[in-house]
């Protein structure tokens, strides 16, 4: 019988345990959220971490620019923001600015996405008290919920992204899983996937993973967020039919999506307990 795993619930009770540690601070975590042009995931996003962190006690602020400079935007960051525990950059920028300039004049102390060059080179270093990118994080936490052993399984991760495909696949190796990177020029997807104790899509193209690319009794968590020809919104995994062939499954919505709100959570607040602490 297939586990149709529950970030929403995961989420709900990580989130208890974070609002109790936010009282046990002087004061509370302030998150800054700052989004340029119209793109409309972006703008879902930014809503829904502003809604989530004011549940919980943290103090967020959304900047939102049409337009802006690269040189203002560093200028904000650095100046206007440097006093604050946490940064989140919505991504992507539109054409013509300089994503790495800008992600990298966050503070890497601040940089609760972990996209920080240091923050990527300490993590590859082994380094401890770094920040990791929350999806990928999300992705650990459900599997650490539901006692999945990673240790000596084959974890093939679809998709070789900074934020989520790239940090995942370290993630996994850290823990002891034999990893397997795909990404579009793996041909026939299929080759690999079916090898896959552990299968995990991070593509961003709605029902590519099919039921005869999964192992019988795998675990698949999809991380992709599509709209399907109906508009309605889907992983990239075909739910409906690979369900039945899996032993865990993560649903979309419901799955990776919250949880990655929630690490986003729990990084301003260990970001926010850091800072108070040499205070
Ligand atoms: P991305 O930067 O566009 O990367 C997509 C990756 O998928 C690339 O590495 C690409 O390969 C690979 N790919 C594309 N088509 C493929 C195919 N047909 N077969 C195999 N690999 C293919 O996207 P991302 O930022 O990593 O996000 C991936 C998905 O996760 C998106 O749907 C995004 O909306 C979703 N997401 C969800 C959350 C959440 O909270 N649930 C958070 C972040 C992202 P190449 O490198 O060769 O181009």
């Amino acid at each position: 019988m297939v586990v149709i795993m529950d970030g929403k619930a995961i989420s709900q009770a990580l989130r208890q345990d974070l609002k109790k540690r936010i009282m046990k601070l002087k004061r509370p975590p302030s998150l800054n959220i700052i989004s340029v042009g119209t793109d409309p995931a972006s703008a879902l996003y930014s809503k829904n971490q502003v809604k989530a962190s004011k549940e919980v006690g943290i103090e967020a602020h959304h900047y939102h620019f049409d337009k802006i400079l690269n040189s203002e935007l560093i200028t904000l960051i650095s100046n206007e923001l440097k006093n604050e525990d946490a940064i989140i950059l919505q991504l992507p920028l539109p054409d013509g600015m300089n994503t790495e300039k800008i992600l990298n004049a966050i503070r890497p102390d601040q940089d609760v996405d972990g996209l920080h060059y240091t923050n990527v080179g300490r993590r590859i270093l082994g380094h401890k008290d770094v920040f990791w990118p929350c999806t990928p994080m999300g992705c650990m936490e459900i599997l650490d919920w539901y006692n999945i052993e990673i240790e000596g399984k084959h974890a093939v991760v679809v998709g070789r992204s900074n934020l989520v495909g790239k940090p995942l696949a370290t993630m996994l190796e850290k823990r002891n899983a034999t990893v397997t990177q795909c990404h579009s020029r793996s041909k026939p997807l299929s080759r690999y996937t079916l090898l896959a104790d552990i299968l995990i899509s991070a593509i961003g193209r709605a029902k590519v993973i099919t039921a005869e690319m999964v192992k019988r009794d795998a675990i698949v968590i999809d991380v992709g967020m599509n709209r399907d020809e109906n508009g309605v919104l889907c992983g990239d995994v075909d739910f409906e039919n690979v369900k039945d062939k899996c032993s865990y499954i993560t649903p979309v919505p419901g799955g990776i999506g919250p949880l990655t709100v929630t690490e986003l959570l729990a990084n301003t607040v260990l970001a926010s307990e850091r800072k108070q602490a040499k205070n």
